[in-house]
């Protein structure tokens, strides 16, 4: 999620760059809304943004206020109506909205907002701001400061109407957003690593709770939410952001490596190799081999025009995708015993596979690291994970996995040693899908097609 309000600027074509180094975040679709100070036009497309967006489309997308958005569904399906940003006609403009999170409360809002054509909790929000806007003629912060404290759960929003830009971050903070600029030109990211690649300084990170309001004026800041404990998702730090991205002022790269050296401290093995599943398996695989003196060796091998495996929604799809994307190569693992290392399970079907690869390159033994956790509940803040039945560890121990998953051994990260290696606050961080302690009510019936019919 981006956004960017300046003068004289391409804000689409920045808004397109800020995306391009935010794609690891969502892939089914892409989109950006772009003002030139009176109308708001929206393009958004299903694929990668490289694929949504051409020198055709951006020249016709000209203004110097835009937001954009690269979408991984958790509420409503994976197909072109429930991309964003989502608009809304406003009288003869209208507002914008991206979104990233998860409502916990969608179907107590869906019932406030009453019948519309929504099928995601971000269309719901534009309509509940939307309709403040109109029925109390209020400008578009004055109605997000009214609305924004009816929203539950997960909510980093970039939101602009024709002359202002807005992000905000729930009261639980569960995912990130930055401030940055670039001369007068202000930017909000997801992830800083989107200001690296426009050359924009980082102002700071964008607090759990806190409103920034961009207009002609520069940005200001407001708290429209009774205080709450911040909640950052700590698989932020384990898996999703870019690794050059900074969270809590750390560098994730570092702070990775670091949760593999606290693993081989907890969990030594006798072992000839070191290797990781690439790519979020590597900082913690370095970091395990430097402490336990086995060498590193890259064994298994990454096709890089796949994308996430993990972050594709259909389980058959994900299934063909781990071939696709990731082979062993003998030359470093035949005879030999491999500690594999990534960094975390959720299905464990991936895992599964990567074993039986590994075995049949000729591995004696394989031992399993992972740098987080047994992942035992489900996500309902923007991971979509899927039910309980559907996690590996959900209803398995430690043993069972091990034999599950074929390996002469398992050991995960303790989450004491996880939020050590992040060097913050351990009570700063959500660890609801790790220990079932949810920071917010969770709405445990609910599926993210919530909002659907039936077909
Ligand atoms: S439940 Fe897990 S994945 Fe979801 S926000 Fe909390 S820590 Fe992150």
């Amino acid at each position: 999620m981006f956004g960017v309000r300046g003068n004289d600027v391409d804000a689409a074509r920045l808004t397109y760059f800020g995306l391009f180094a935010l794609q690891h975040r969502g892939q089914e679709s892409a989109g950006i809304a772009v003002s030139d100070g009176d109308n708001i036009t929206v393009y958004k497309d299903m694929g990668l943004v490289a694929q949504v967006f051409d020198e055709t489309v951006l020249a016709g997308l000209g203004g110097d206020l835009a937001i954009g958005h690269t979408r991984y569904s958790t509420t409503g399906s994976n197909r072109w109506e429930n991309s964003q940003p989502v608009f809304r006609h406003l009288g003869s403009n209208g507002i914008a909205l991206a979104h990233n999170g998860n409502l916990t409360n969608t179907a107590t809002l869906a019932a406030e907002v009453g019948p519309v054509a929504a099928t995601t909790d971000s269309e719901l929000m534009t309509e509940a701001i939307a309709d403040a806007m109109q029925s109390g003629e209020l400008s578009l912060d004055e109605a997000l400061t009214t609305v924004l404290p009816r929203f539950e759960g997960a909510f980093t929003l970039a939101v602009m109407d024709s002359t202002t830009l807005v992000g905000v971050r729930d009261p639980h903070g569960f995912r990130p957003l930055c401030l940055g600029n670039l001369g007068d030109t202000w930017v909000i990211a997801s992830e800083t690593a989107a200001l690296d690649i426009l050359g924009a300084d980082l102002v700071r990170e964008i607090e759990p709770g806190e409103m920034v309001i961009v207009d002609d004026h520069g940005p200001r800041f407001v708290n429209p939410f009774p205080k709450s404990k911040s909640s950052l998702c700590i698989f932020e730090f384990v898996y999703f952001a870019r690794p050059d991205s900074t969270l809590l002022g750390r560098n994730v790269h570092t702070k990775r490596q670091l949760m593999g050296r606290l693993l081989a401290e907890q969990a030594p093995v006798e072992a000839d190799v070191v290797v990781p599943v690439p790519e979020s398996g590597i900082p913690a695989a370095q970091g395990f081999a430097e402490v336990s003196g086995v060498p590193y060796s890259d064994g298994l091998v990454k096709n890089r025009y796949v994308g996430r495996t993990f972050i594709q929604p259909a389980q058959e799809m994900r299934d063909r995708g781990v071939r696709m994307k990731l082979n062993a190569m003998p030359s470093v693992i035949d005879g030999k015993r491999v500690v594999l290392v990534d960094d975390s399970i959720v299905r464990g079907s991936t895992t599964k596979q990567l074993v039986a690869m590994v075995r049949e390159a000729g591995a004696t033994e394989v031992h399993l690291r992972i740098s987080s956790p047994p992942y035992r509940w489900p996500c309902f803040y923007g991971m979509d994970t899927g039910d309980r039945s559907t996690l590996l560890a959900a209803d398995r121990s430690v043993d069972e996995i091990a034999s599950h998953l074929d390996v002469d051994s398992v050991v995960y990260l303790t989450l004491e040693n996880l939020t050590r290696a992040t060097r913050s606050d351990p009570d700063a961080f959500c660890t609801a899908c790790l220990t079932g302690a949810y920071p917010t009510e969770v709405p445990l019936a609910d599926s993210k097609f919530l909002l659907e019919q039936p077909s």
